[in-house]
């Protein structure tokens, strides 16, 4: 079907349920969401819409998957989100947990997502991949174990894991975002409020607006002069390639380049 329809993009689709983001027509967009609302496997399935001037995505890509998102664990020890999960709440429920003074706040998703922007005031792992959450909690959960606990993600699939396996593991009360920071900056009544920087989405875009109000703020920084810059750029030595803020005018005198090592072994390869 979506081929037929020329979407581009991503979806994972397994006994848990779909999740994913395409990009096409009006109306083509609108037929897919209107034949998945309509297939009962799928009922109460959500949509978020961006507009956008063309594709975001190169090509299209659907594939099965076991989990939806995967946290790797042992399928005994595995969670159904669809029977436990933190207690959603909606954007304006969570701003209003986010003002109590004795909540933590966990950012659900992987550090370089976070470096560009998050919640005020959120705890942000430093992981890679969403499979390294586990002993992420395992390692730093002590600190905040019988908090109140505040989790959200981009569109609030991720979350809706991660909340029911901080409940099983005894966290909490755990909270979630219901849709995800996409669905809390669409919200008319909050605006994105308390959310700094931009949030990381995986397509071409890379970083969409949040924060709607006049407490909207840049937080990501060049790594080479500290000037405040929101656009990710992707190392240019090819065996890095790592997602790095360089603004225009060290990409100018310096490169796109982490720092010499990665700058010094692209010369050394262009000069050989
Ligand atoms: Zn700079
Ligand atoms: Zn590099």
């Amino acid at each position: 079907m979506c081929e037929r329809l020329d979407l581009r993009g991503r979806i994972i689709i397994g006994a848990e349920g779909l999740n994913g983001t395409v990009s096409g027509t009006v109306d083509a967009t609108e037929a897919y969401m209107v034949a998945l609302r309509e297939d009962p496997l799928l009922t109460g399935i959500e949509f978020k819409i961006d507009p956008s001037e063309g594709h975001v995505f190169p090509k299209l890509s659907v594939k099965h998957r076991t989990e939806i998102v995967r946290l790797g664990l042992p399928e005994m020890d595995d969670i159904d989100p669809n029977a436990l999960s933190g207690v959603r709440l909606s954007p304006r429920e969570f701003l209003e947990a986010m003002e109590r003074e004795d909540v933590v706040i966990i950012d659900g998703r992987n550090g370089y997502e976070a470096d560009l922007g998050h919640f005020k005031g959120a705890i942000c792992p430093p992981i890679d991949n969403f499979r390294e959450f586990p002993e992420w909690l395992e390692a730093n959960g002590e600190h905040f174990r019988d908090r109140p606990i505040l989790t959200y993600c981009t569109g609030g699939i991720r979350c809706e894991k991660l909340s029911g396996y901080m409940v099983k593991q005894g966290f909490g009360p755990v909270y979630q975002l219901d849709g995800g920071i996409v669905k809390y900056g669409k919200d008319t009544e909050v605006r994105g409020r308390n959310f700094d920087g931009l949030c990381y989405v995986f397509d071409e875009r890379v970083g969409v607006e949040v924060n709607h109000t006049e407490t909207h703020q840049i937080i990501s920084h060049c790594r080479h002069c500290g000037n405040p810059e929101p656009r990710y750029g992707n190392c240019r030595l090819p065996e890095c390639n790592r997602q790095i803020f360089v603004c225009p005018s060290c990409r100018e005198s310096f490169g796109l380049y982490c720092g010499e090592t990665c700058r010094e072994a692209v010369t050394a390869a262009e000069s050989a």
